[in-house]
Parts: C-alpha cells; structure tokens; sequence
C-alpha cells in the first residue's frame, strides 16, 4: 500500500473538502453524458433531414437532365418531321423511276428514325413521371421528418440549455471549492479521475475497498484508520478512507450514502 504525506492539515479535513468536489465532478461527469446523449439525438435527427435533402438534390438534378433529354429529343423529332415533308413534297414532283425509288427509301428510313425517336421520347416520359413521383414521396418524408422532429428539437435544445446552466453553477461551486483544497492532494485526486472518470475517494466497504472491491489487509484497513497520511488502494491506486471515522459524522463523508454538506468548515 503506498502512502502520502500530507503537511499538518488534518488528513480527515483534506479529504472532505476533496469528497465534496468529488460529488461535484460525478455530477458534472452526468450532465457530460447527458448532454452527449442529447446531442447524438440531434445528430441523428439532422442526419435524416440531411440525407433526404441530399437525395432531394440528386433527383432533382435527374429530373433537369430528363427535361433537357427531352427538350432535345423533341427538337430532332420536329427536324425529321420536316424532313419527311419536303420528302413527300419532293415525291409528287419527280418523275423518274430510279429517283423516286431512292426517295422513298430515304422515306422509309425517315420514318423509322421517326418511331425510334417518338420511341425514345415515350420512354423518357415513363421515367420522369417515376422520378417526380419519387421527388415527391421524397418531399413528402422530408416535410414530416421535420414536421416531427421540430417539437424533439426544441426539447432536446431546452434540455441542453438547462444543462448548461447547471453545468455553469456547479463549476463555480466547484472552484470555490478548489481554493480551500489541498493542492498537492487535490492535483492527485485530478490525475486519478481524468483516469478514471468514476469515483476516486473512496471508503472502505466490508474490508474492501469499494472502488475495485478487492479485498485489503488488516494493516491497510488500520493505516486508513488512523488517518495519518493518504493512503492509495494498493490494486487501483485510489484513495481510501474510513467511513466511521468520528470526524466524519455530520459531513459529506458521513457513513450512509445520503452525504449531507458540511456543517463547519475549517
Ligand atoms: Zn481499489
């Protein structure tokens, strides 16, 4: 078991302002998660509206590429259109064999041009009505998505507010506090719980340290005891201290887990 040396301040006064810190850290450390918590909500939230936007904006840009495909392929049906005209313009008017038969060969690959293109036209009306209908469902997600998610927002946004408000008042508790520390027990106690993140003043429990909950010797139960130094759990290096210590009826550090604040100050 490793020790520490602490100047004359009563080892028992050192630790309760410690303790009380201490409950102040695990509060704050809630309010960390909770806020965490809240803020993965909203995430996931964003995350949908994003994501459906996004799909929003692909098909949108698919539907403005069909409308120009189509602008395009009804401009070269008018073209053929014409050209089959003047063809059959041109055909009352010869009077050779041959040139009519050329003409209407040329005729008759006008008119096949014709139904591949009427063809391909129908074909892009089929699939922009499918994607504005999609675009539609789309929209339709998008607006009851935050239709739904308004109401979570704001509550989600209340809550944080007031998390950050207690968040506020318990870190100036928590420096008043901090002044009236031992400074060297203090800067240990910071070390252990940036490791920890969980308690690291901790008493004895049925001879156990209440941290790890491995088993401690007599020795180290009588070390604790007397109070006569900091005294580390051997096995998880947190601090150890004796709940039934008189000193500590009526403080923070009072046997049942009910701590109440304490009474005097020195
Ligand atoms: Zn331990």
């Amino acid at each position: 078991m490793s020790q520490h040396q602490v100047s004359k301040e009563s080892i028992l006064d050192v630790l309760a302002t410690i303790l009380d810190i201490q409950e102040l850290d695990m509060q704050m450390i809630q309010f960390m998660r909770l806020k965490k918590e809240r803020e993965n909500e909203l995430g996931n939230i964003n995350a949908i509206k994003k994501d459906l936007m996004h799909k929003k904006t692909v098909k949108e840009s698919e539907i403005l590429d069909l409308k120009t495909n189509m602008r395009l392929s009804e401009g070269e049906l008018k073209e053929i259109q014409e050209k089959i005209k003047k063809l059959e313009q041109q055909q009352s008017s010869i009077k050779k064999v041959e040139e009519f038969n050329a003409l209407s060969q040329e005729m008759a690959h006008a008119d096949r041009d014709r139904n591949h293109k009427e063809q391909a036209i129908s074909d892009l009306n089929d699939k922009l009505a499918i994607e504005e209908e999609m675009i539609k469902n789309i929209q339709e997600s998008l607006d009851s998505t935050t239709e739904s998610s308004r109401v979570l927002e704001n509550e989600i946004f209340e809550r944080l507010t007031k998390i950050n408000v207690e968040g506020k008042q318990l870190l100036k508790q928590r420096e008043n506090l901090v002044v009236k520390a031992n400074p060297e027990v203090f800067s240990v106690y910071e070390r252990l719980l940036k490791n920890k993140k969980d308690r690291v003043v901790v008493p004895i429990e049925n001879r156990c340290c209440s941290g790890c909950h491995i088993a401690l010797t007599a020795q180290d139960e009588n070390l604790v005891r007397k109070a006569e130094r900091i005294v580390f759990c051997e096995h998880c290096s947190r601090i150890l201290y004796w709940v039934q210590s008189e000193e500590f009826e009526g403080t923070t550090v009072a046997p049942t887990r009910q701590r109440r604040r304490r009474k005097t100050t020195s």
